[in-house]
């Protein structure tokens, strides 16, 4: 079968021909449906190196893609109520499945990490961006009569901004309130729709590209451009009391800066984008019980809750469509900039 490589570091990756897997105890084999490309696959191949921090998870080489659904082909041993033919999202992260995160099916903060021989499926361990993927059974989330190949991207980019909301949802419960969306990629869009389907709050998002505000816009945020007086502008549209949950899907200096900037009072920013970017933070700083946090992906059961949003017809992602001979395609036109919503590859469309 086909897949897309990650053959070493620093390294576009690369279109190979490769022997379909076998489904062990306890997993699924699943004939891809779609399998999104993620910012973070780029920083796999073309930022990190042997020397980056969780290298040893990281390290090629395998089959990229780690947001990803499917259609069950065959169960491997001792797998029961599953069907051939159904429709699924994989929940991408495996931790060690007994600690205690989880046990609420937190795989991402798995007490047993450092023993683990990979983070996921794509990360470390072969993912969907290929016809076929074998997932654990655990891992699964049904999706019903719903299209799998345009719900792909919610296993990342709808399951990580549902988690950062979901956790800021003391901010953002009763009326009056204010989110701000910084970063209008993927999860930026996805996080947009979330906050207006879930919260009564007003939506202001940012970010540098003009389709991508216009985007958000349609979905019911109010944008505001970057410039020199942004932070002032959002804090005007709150009335001068700043922003209650910001999310900040970038993650430089410069974006969590404006957060600090515009959060109100016991507001709270969460930073969801990997850039690293570092801040000044003391007593003054911030506003008086205003929170600073970082999340990482999302639970199993949160996965859960996006799949019903997507088939509720709350949220819908936004998607170009490449075909498996064309899937380097995605990755070259996310490194580019050319990719509005999600580039997602459907081998089997
Ligand atoms: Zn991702
Ligand atoms: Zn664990």
């Amino acid at each position: 079968m086909k897949a897309v490589r990650f053959t070493n570091w620093k390294t576009f990756p690369e279109l190979k021909e490769i022997d379909r897997p076998t489904p062990g105890p306890g997993e699924v084999l699943l004939k891809v449906a779609g399998a999104g490309a993620c910012h973070s696959d780029v920083a796999i191949f073309q930022d990190y190196d042997a020397d980056f921090p969780v290298a040893h998870f990281l390290g090629p080489e395998y089959t990229l893609g780690h947001e990803n659904s499917g259609w069950i082909e065959e169960l491997g041993e001792g797998v029961t109520g599953l069907k051939k033919g159904d429709a699924y999202l994989i929940y991408g992260p495996i931790g060690c499945g007994h600690c205690r995160s989880c046990s609420r099916g937190q795989d991402t903060y798995c007490d047993n990490v450092a023993e683990m021989p990979y983070m996921g499926m794509g990360l470390g361990r072969d993912g969907g961006m290929a016809e076929y993927i074998v997932a654990p059974a655990r891992n699964l989330v049904p999706l019903g009569d719903a299209d799998p190949v345009e719900a792909a991207p919610l296993a990342d980019a709808g399951l990580t901004p549902y988690h950062a909301i979901k956790t800021s949802m003391r901010q953002l419960e009763g009326g009056g309130k204010f989110a701000l969306v910084i970063g209008l990629g993927g999860l930026g869009q996805l996080g947009v729709q979330m906050l207006k389907a879930l919260t009564g709050a007003t939506v202001i998002a940012t970010d540098m590209k003009a389709d991508a505000m216009a985007m958000a816009e349609r979905n019911g945020a109010i944008t505001v451009e970057g410039g020199p007086d942004q932070a002032a502008k959002i804090r005007e549209l709150t009335g001068g009391r700043g922003v209650d949950a910001v999310f900040d899907f970038v993650g430089v200096k410069p974006t969590v800066e404006v957060a600090q900037q515009v959060v109100a009072r016991r507001g709270r920013i969460t930073v969801v984008g990997i850039a690293g970017g570092k801040v000044e933070w003391d007593f003054y700083t911030n506003p008086y019980e205003a929170e600073l946090t970082n999340t990482y992906w999302g639970t199993i059961e949160d996965l859960y809750d996006v799949a019903d949003l997507y088939r509720a017809g709350l949220i819908k992602p936004e998607v170009t469509v490449y075909p498996m001979d064309k899937a380097l395609d995605a990755y070259q036109d996310l490194v580019d900039g050319k990719v509005s919503g999600r580039a997602v590859v459907a081998p089997h469309s």
